[in-house]
């Protein structure tokens, strides 16, 4: 969560890209290319599976919860 804007991401692990890469979650939105082509080009999915990965972390707990000043955040969204 950013602070002070109060706006929460997430950073999900990718399983197909090798070492730390994450793909960055903003409400329903992600920056990796399934999102692209499968929700918003072809309209074929209401969602990738980042975005469902940080719901089902968020809704049984398991999600870790950090408050960064927004300038961090702002970083984490831009690098994915
Ligand atoms: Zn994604």
């Amino acid at each position: 969560m950013g602070a002070p804007s109060r706006r929460a991401a997430a950073a999900v692990a990718s399983a197909s890209s090798a070492g730390a890469a994450r793909h960055a979650v903003l409400g329903s939105h992600c920056d990796c290319e399934s999102f692209y082509y499968d929700v918003i080009a072809r309209g074929e999915a209401g969602a990738c599976k980042h975005v469902l990965a940080a719901r089902v972390a968020r809704a049984v707990g398991g999600d870790s919860v950090e408050t960064v000043p927004d300038e961090v955040l702002a970083r984490l969204l831009i690098a994915g």
